[in-house]
């Protein structure tokens, strides 16, 4: 083997790095650029995808595990070097872990030359990513040492616990009072949390604002609930002492020994994670049990949010208007439709409105989707018109779609594109969300007015049925839900008042749709309170553009 001006052979570098191997978390390298031969500590197969920790054919034999993106980088970098362009090697830049995922590194390394010829480049990678052993902000150890701490004890947790903490809203602590006090806070808030740790417990600063309790010993869920409750007076007292200077609450997700004693460090840490997460969700300082149900149900609105996101960018495939008829009272007439939208996947079959309609909401994909229903809807209604001139369509735009997108130009655009009398088209919003009556409402509310656009008050009898919305905005149509039909029909005093409602709303001139008509029974009784129209499975349930055409337009 070659020797460099160190005075080494490849070879006993290769000893060295051998020798080296246990007593360092990064890795050191040689690469041989005589003999195109590479060697790095045995370590980094434990952790990179290498094909093994030595091997020919380098710049070749990097793109196994090199993140694709930065490969042709590194490549450059390579030839610059082995071509004795250059001295030094200093790149930041991915390598795939054995789990599949890219992990920041930093490789340097020096060319050792023989009379200007390169020999070889020693070196040396760190990891530069999340791999905290320890933390001097908070003055704890870090989710590196967590973790070997939890791996190498995980059997001695017969009855213990994880306890998960986290400070509430502690971005406004940094935004109010800078990065340095935010600091501060936590490390004070470490010294809180040790103060009422027992015996055989350890305190890890997880992550940020996050602290993980391990519990060693044999203690129940009752003590875990108990610890938390102390570490929360331990906070007040200290939020007192600092003359109220900043008023913070911290958050507990517990996780018991039985729910992660047979998984991986990875999962348990999620659960962990998630338990604190539904306690912030549940209110904040507080704390909450784990409990499988309630994970797989997350599970579940995660994977249906993927499949949501899927089908959007995927030519809407899953999604269906379905139609359901809307009858006028006095002559049993079909008046119209409302468009009810429906999801279905092959891994969930037909999903509940119920519970997509609020997941397209949170993750702001009903925008895409009720532009979508928009289009389809008013395509329907064309072909309708053709045999019923004046059918109305019904639309439901939610609150989301009003504040977050451009829906007067999406619906204004699309009444003129499909040829559709705006007289004809129906814009339904839900009472509650008119609650948060902001400017951006009223003035779509009223240019739709404007082009002549009906609009209906949806869900009324849920919310608060303020009755000035009646007076402010005028609506064409006030939709009655089922819950206040049903209620009407089994009470007296409900049923008064909703006779009361429909005579005021006729004295104003609006509309009344009673929705939910199940049976002769409710249809009846709901004939009393005069309503103008009628919606329910008495009439028709909703149901795809085919079937609605066969049974109530030829
Ligand atoms: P909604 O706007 O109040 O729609 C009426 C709901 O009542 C529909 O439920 C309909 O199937 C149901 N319904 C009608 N008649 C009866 C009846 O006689 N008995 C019973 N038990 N139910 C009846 P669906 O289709 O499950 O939709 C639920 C909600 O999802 C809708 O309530 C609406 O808020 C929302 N939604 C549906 N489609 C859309 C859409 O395209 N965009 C938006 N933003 N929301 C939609
Ligand atoms: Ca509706
Ligand atoms: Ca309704």
């Amino acid at each position: 083997m070659t020797p460099g001006f160190t005075g080494l052979t490849v070879a006993q570098i290769c000893e060295a790095i051998d020798t080296l191997n246990p007593c360092m978390d990064d890795f050191v390298y040689v690469y041989d650029l005589v003999n195109d031969f590479y060697y790095i500590s045995k370590l980094a197969v434990e952790r990179f995808c290498l094909p093994s920790n030595q091997f020919h054919n380098v710049i070749e034999n990097h793109a196994k595990f090199v993140y694709p993106a930065d490969l042709p980088m590194l490549q450059q970098d390579l030839e610059e070097l082995t071509a004795g362009k250059k001295q030094f090697h200093d790149l930041l830049y991915r390598w795939i872990s054995v789990d599949n995922d890219p992990i920041w590194i930093n490789c340097r390394g020096f060319v050792v030359r023989h009379e200007n010829t390169p020999l070889y480049m020693l070196g040396c990678i760190n990891e530069i990513g999340a791999r905290q052993k320890a933390d001097n902000v908070s003055g704890l150890l870090g989710v590196t040492s967590l973790k070997n701490s939890f791996l190498a004890e995980h059997a001695d947790l017969p009855n213990g616990y994880l306890l998960r903490l986290g400070l509430d809203d502690f971005k406004e602590i940094n935004e109010k009072l800078g990065c340095d006090y935010g600091d501060l806070i936590l490390k004070r808030t470490a010294e809180c949390i040790t103060a009422c740790l027992l015996p055989n417990q350890k305190l890890f600063r997880a992550v940020a604002d996050e602290y993980l309790i391990v519990n060693f010993s044999k203690r129940t869920t009752e003590d875990a609930i108990e610890q938390y409750k102390h570490i929360r007076q331990t906070i007040d007292s200290f939020v007192k002492e600092n003359n109220y200077e900043v008023i913070y609450t911290i958050s507990g997700g517990i996780l018991k020994s039985e729910q992660f004693s047979a998984c991986s460090f990875s999962d348990a840490m999620k659960f962990s994670e998630f338990s604190l997460n539904e306690a912030k969700r549940h209110g904040k300082n507080c704390c909450y049990i784990f409990c499988r149900e309630d994970y797989d149900k997350f599970l579940r609105r995660r994977r249906l949010s993927q499949l949501l996101r899927r089908a959007v960018t995927h030519n809407f495939e899953g999604f269906e208007a379905y139609l359901q008829p809307l009858i006028n009272t006095d002559s049993n007439t079909i008046y119209g439709a409302e468009s009810l939208l429906r999801f279905c996947t092959e891994e969930f079959g037909m999903v509940a409105p119920a519970e997509f309609i609020p997941l397209l909401e949170e993750t702001g994909l009903i925008i895409p989707v009720g532009k979508w229903m928009l289009n389809e809807a008013l395509k329907i209604c064309q072909n309708i018109q053709r045999v019923i001139p004046d059918f109305k369509i019904s639309i439901n735009v939610s609150y989301v779609q009003v504040v977050k997108s451009n829906i007067l130009t999406d619906i204004l655009n699309a009444v003129e594109y499909y040829h559709i009398p705006p007289s004809t088209v129906i814009i339904e919003l839900t009472e509650s969300g008119l609650l948060v009556l902001d400017n951006r409402i009223t003035k779509l509310w009223a240019r739709l007015k404007e082009k002549g656009i009906y609009l209906a008050l949806d869900d009324f009898g849920t919310g608060y049925s303020n009755f000035h919305y009646l007076n402010d905005l005028k609506p064409d149509i006030i939709k009655i839900d089922r819950t206040f039909t049903i209620k009407a029909v089994t009470n007296d005093y409900e049923f008064k008042l909703l006779s009361l409602m429909s005579n005021m709303a006729h004295s104003l001139n609006l509309q009344i749709c009673v929705e939910g008509v199940e049976n002769t029974n409710e249809l009846s009784r709901m004939k009393e309170v005069l309503p103008d129209y009628y919606q329910g499975y008495y009439f028709g349930k909703p149901c795809p553009f085919p079937e609605f055409q066969d049974k109530f337009i030829k």
